[in-house]
């Protein structure tokens, strides 16, 4: 049975209240505050970082850095503003001195996301970098020949249109980057608008299938304050 926005909503903060107090992984130990993510709860729009850097973890808020600041300016070019969309990440504490996520840190941390996707029912998942690319997907294929092109995937029980975009922090580095990046963004606003496709199996099932000796159903078309 589908919830009502006000129960997706305090679901959501009940979500939050569990993200502070969670001990699933050593992070807790040396994490300030926990990053839950930010913004629209209904928002048809969720993008997806790797974790909390330093500024993040001293605010609890996901990308408040430099970073962010080229999120922020991007969104803005396309028309939308950080309230408009949700911003969460994969790891949702930091990792000492911004290393990268670690396989049993990212499976601890998983269920929240995908819980995210559930309530916050978004249309279009942008996934920045390779943390959040391989995880949604669910392939290892890196972020740098995947980028730009939207897939379907099912996440959980939702069905959305996931964009693969580089992270706005090697953005920062490669002027490349950030040109390219730009140019994805632009595609958002026509990805918005594409009919939501119906279910397809999640590649945990296209696993199943694969290893029933069943037959792989054929790829899924293209046609087809806190929480604001
Ligand atoms: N980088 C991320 O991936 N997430 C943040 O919240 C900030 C920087």
């Amino acid at each position: 049975m589908s919830l009502t926005a006000e129960e997706r909503r305090q679901q959501l903060v009940d979500l939050f209240k569990e993200v502070q107090r969670c001990e699933k992984c050593p992070l807790y130990e040396t994490r300030t505050k926990a990053v839950f993510g930010a913004g629209n709860a209904d928002a048809d729009l969720m993008f997806v970082g790797e974790a909390p850097g330093a500024e993040e973890d001293r605010q609890g808020l996901p990308f408040v850095g430099r970073a962010g600041q080229l999120l922020n300016q991007m969104l803005e070019e396309i028309g939308l503003a950080r309230d408009d969309v949700f911003i969460a990440n994969v790891l949702k504490s930091r990792p000492p001195g911004n290393r990268d996520p670690l396989p049993p840190e990212i499976e601890a941390c998983k269920p929240y996301l995908f819980e995210q996707v559930r309530l916050i029912e978004p249309r279009v998942v942008c996934t920045l970098g390779n943390f959040a690319t391989k995880l949604l997907s669910g392939s290892p294929t890196g972020i740098t020949k995947v980028r730009g092109t939207p897939q379907v995937h099912a996440l959980g029980e939702r069905t959305v249109h996931l964009l693969p975009l580089f992270h706005p922090a090697a953005a920062l580095r490669t002027p490349a980057v950030k040109e390219t990046l730009r140019a994805d963004f632009a595609t958002i606003p026509e990805l918005l608008q594409r009919p939501l496709p119906g279910p397809v199996p999640s590649s945990e099932e296209l696993e199943e299938l694969e290893e029933e000796g069943g037959s792989t159903p054929p790829p899924p078309s293209d046609q087809l304050g806190f929480f604001g």
